[in-house]
């Protein structure tokens, strides 16, 4: 029988999830939803000490407002529950009490300072301490001393940790989906602890648990976590687990200059976001969210680091790419973070969003201000200025004059009509616009003009852009006239004519 798809996401509330997090959890959904399976979210908790207040609900947020909803989580508990791994202690300790009297773990009572002493006695020496089965006989636990004395230490209340026993002389082979077998002499590794005094597991141990526990078919996670893929499969294989997950360790994602680890660091420096969402710590830091972005986009330009369909199809819906995700469309090598090209994503996608994603953007932008145009003209605006946006936060210098009169003009363009005839130009435009009915045919009128008196289309048509614009950028300018209206497009001519009378360059 094949096991039924359960994948998760397991971070850690050590601070804000940044989008290397994100793109981890993006890939385990992508897979749970293709397969009919279950993504479950799982807090991995147990360090107290990196525990950061606050980040539990931006993992969270960060996860819905990019539509990742989790099957099951701490807020949406299934039946495999608790989904923090802090609640799930007494698991913990009963699995430890298995594995110990399974011969797979030892207690050791080694103190700090005495572990620290043989590291720098063998340091001087050239070499490097490791406890493991050449030396764990010698050191103080529960391999080389009594039961009587382990007893009596626990029961005196003395410090101790719960260590693996890594079998000896043993090839360790396992395997990761995307990079093949993956094996390791058992020599080369040490007993790492399992179990803290504390009553804590460590990452290792409760993470396996869990998994165990949770019938996690498929583990999907980032590459710095396949040196510990051998530690993970041994204790499976300790505790005589034969339902071992699958495993696949992303590639890295990798600077914009493309070599090493993209880091928090590098959004501050190069300019670029690096949550989903903002996060408030000593300062705020403003996510894609804040920077206009849509989570369309910012989920597309994640699925794309690291995997590709093995098409040219670049731009992707949540539900196109949930059927389009493969495996074997990851690969081995890191994916390059292009702040630029993500960018160019946003708009792509701002480009097939509804008009009323833009316009509603717009009466933020621009508050009480909106309530001078329709609901239907405000629709037309946000169709006119869509294909300059790259980012929802555009709309305000995208739509500006639509709402504020230009009062400024660019003193090169300034400069230029002055040497021009542009007070018979102007006063030829009111006449025409004053004479017509509405603007909606205004632009053959402004044609017939401009060949009557040999004026040049394109220079008047700069004229009028100037006044209406205050640039001579823009979206069409008969399709802005229309909109604005009759009485202000007057205002703005004479504003300009004044303006150009006026002004001494
Ligand atoms: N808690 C680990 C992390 O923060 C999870 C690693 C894993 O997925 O096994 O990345």
């Amino acid at each position: 029988m094949t096991k039924s798809v359960r994948v998760r996401f397991a971070p850690s509330p050590t601070g804000p999830l940044h989008i290397g997090g994100l793109r981890t959890a993006l890939f385990n959904y992508l897979f749970a939803k293709q397969k009919g399976g279950k993504f479950v979210l799982r807090i991995e908790d147990t360090d107290k000490n990196r525990y950061v207040q606050g980040s539990e609900q931006h993992i969270i947020d960060s996860l819905s407002w990019c539509g990742l909803e989790p099957d099951e989580s701490p807020f949406n508990p299934g039946e495999f529950g608790p989904y923090r791994q802090s609640e799930r202690k007494d698991l913990y300790k009963k699995a430890i009490s298995v594995l110990i009297e399974k011969g797979g773990a030892y207690y050791a009572f080694d103190t700090k300072e005495e572990l620290e002493l043989l590291r720098t006695d063998e340091e001087k020496k050239g070499r490097v301490f490791s406890y493991n089965s050449k030396n764990r006989h010698k050191l103080t636990n529960s391999i080389s001393l009594t039961k009587k004395e382990v007893d009596k230490k626990i029961a005196g209340g003395e410090e101790f940790v719960v260590r693996f026993k890594t079998p000896e002389n043993k090839t360790i082979v396992c395997e990761d989906i995307l990079r093949g077998v993956v094996s390791v002499d058992s020599e080369t590794l040490d007993d790492k602890i399992l179990y803290k005094s504390d009553g804590m597991p460590t990452y290792h141990f409760a993470n396996v648990v869990d998994d165990h526990h949770m019938k996690i078919s498929h583990v999907i996670r980032g590459e710095e976590w396949l040196p510990s893929l051998p530690l993970h499969s041994m204790i499976y294989d300790s505790f005589g687990w034969l339902d071992k997950p699958a495993f696949v360790h992303l590639p890295l994602i990798l600077k914009p200059v493309g070599k090493g680890k993209l880091s928090k660091r590098d959004g501050d420096k190069f300019g670029f976001p690096i949550y989903a969402t903002s996060w408030t710590g000593i300062v705020k830091t403003k996510g894609y969210k804040e920077f206009g972005f849509l989570p369309q986009a910012v989920v597309n330009f994640l699925s794309l680091l690291g995997w590709n369909p093995g098409t040219e199809k670049e731009i992707f819906s949540l539900s196109e790419l949930i059927q389009a995700f493969s495996f074997s469309g990851l690969n081995k090598s890191g994916a390059r973070f292009d702040p630029e090209k993500n960018r160019w994503f946003n708009h792509s996608h701002i480009q097939n969003t509804k008009n009323s994603l833009v316009s509603d953007s717009i009466k933020k932008a621009f508050g009480s201000e909106h309530s001078k145009y329709k609901e239907e003209e405000l629709d037309k605006i946000a169709e006119l200025i869509k294909p300059r946006l790259e980012d929802l936060n555009d709309v305000f210098n995208t739509s500006r004059f639509f709402f504020i009169k230009p009062k400024e003009y660019p003193e090169k363009q300034v400069k230029r009509l002055k040497k021009t005839g542009f007070n018979e130009v102007i006063e030829s435009l009111v006449s025409i616009i004053e004479k017509s009915g509405d603007l909606n045919n205004l632009k053959p009128l402004v044609e017939d003009l401009v060949k009557e008196k040999e004026w040049g289309f394109g220079k008047v048509l700069g004229l009028f852009r100037l006044s209406i614009v205050g640039e001579l950028s823009g979206p069409d300018l008969f399709e802005v006239i229309s909109i604005i209206g009759k009485q202000e497009v007057l205002e703005r001519l004479h504003t300009l004519k004044d303006h150009l009378n006026k002004v001494n360059l």
